[in-house]
């Protein structure tokens, strides 16, 4: 199953037409350069990497005259180039409880990655335990709770309002209790009020260390690839207030311009581990750089 990148056909398609695929040669020049810059900038790719793209597609091949598909595996190549060194699964260590933080701005997924994930572990033979940290959305627990069943997968809460930081601490003190191999912390995500959020979410962070100094032992910044390049931000905003280890893309399946994937991958390098291709608990895929480049580009 391939990530959709929203366009029907990919972008060299869109842009020639997908039938002239191997007949027709064209010339590689700066006009089509530009085209291939605007196209690239088009799918949210931002211009820095865009530029990047184009310019490892030209080298040694100004002038010369390629066909369409020709065209279209440089780019393919050059996006897997950037991509490959950010696909990789979220590490699992050998000490337990595994603390995983999963940090993202409200509606970006947070609550489904993690029903997905602890799913996904639960599968591969790992005892998982989720804490619904977002204490003050009681919607967001009930959601948790309901992803927790179908996962099978227990869901530690606390009553409303209440800390977040004493419900991680006593969701950690369970899970030890329970020799359960991984913890998934869902937190808060409302960046309407950043530095409460950072306030809450260093105070988490801290509370975790008391119990075990290398914890967490994984930040998750779950991103919607369809918010495009304000994912760039959201990087950059969470990175302030966490010790992001990794990426979790979600909504791959949608209308999303996948091209923000490689910007990220470009500017932040962070690894990519899993993407979200749909609401339901299975739609949730190891990250593939070449599928990734061939859809977005094809
Ligand atoms: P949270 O507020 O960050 O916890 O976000 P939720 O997990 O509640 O998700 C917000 C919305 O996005 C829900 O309607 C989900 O069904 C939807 N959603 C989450 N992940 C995906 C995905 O990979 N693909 C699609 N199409 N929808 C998703």
């Amino acid at each position: 199953r391939a990530p959709s990148t929203g366009q029907s056909g990919g972008l060299v398609g869109r842009l020639f037409g997908a039938k002239s695929g191997a007949v027709v040669r064209r010339e590689l020049d700066d006009e089509m350069l530009e085209q291939l810059e605007e196209l690239l900038i088009s799918a949210d790719m931002g211009v820095d990497t865009a530029l990047r793209v184009t310019a490892a597609m030209a080298e040694g091949r100004l002038g010369k005259k390629l066909s369409v598909d020709e065209i279209k595996a440089l780019m393919a190549r050059e996006v897997t180039r950037i991509m490959e060194p950010v696909a990789k699964p979220m590490p699992l260590y050998a000490k337990t409880p595994q603390v995983v933080l999963v940090v993202g701005v409200n509606g970006s997924g947070k609550t489904t990655t993690i029903g997905k994930l602890a799913l996904q572990f639960k599968a591969a033979g790992k005892s998982v335990v989720i804490a619904a940290g977002d204490t003050f959305r009681a919607a967001a627990v009930e959601q948790l709770q309901v992803w927790g069943a179908r996962a099978g997968v227990p869901v530690l809460t606390a009553p409303e309002g209440s800390d977040p930081a004493s419900l991680a601490f006593d969701a950690m003190t369970k899970a030890e209790a329970e020799g359960a191999d991984l913890l998934l912390i869902d937190t808060a995500g409302r960046l309407q009020n950043r530095a409460d959020l950072m306030e809450e979410l260093a105070k988490i962070i801290r509370v975790i260390r008391k119990k075990d100094p290398s914890a967490p032992h994984n930040t998750l910044l779950v991103l919607d690839a369809t918010t495009g390049q304000n994912a760039l931000l959201q990087v950059e905003t969470f990175r302030k207030m966490a010790d992001v280890s990794g990426l979790v893309m979600t909504k791959l399946d949608g209308t999303a311009k996948g091209g923000v994937l490689v910007a990220l991958a470009d500017k932040f390098g962070l690894p990519i581990h899993a993407i979200g291709v749909g609401e339901q608990i299975d739609d949730l895929d190891a990250f593939d750089p070449a599928d990734f480049a061939a859809a977005l580009t094809g």
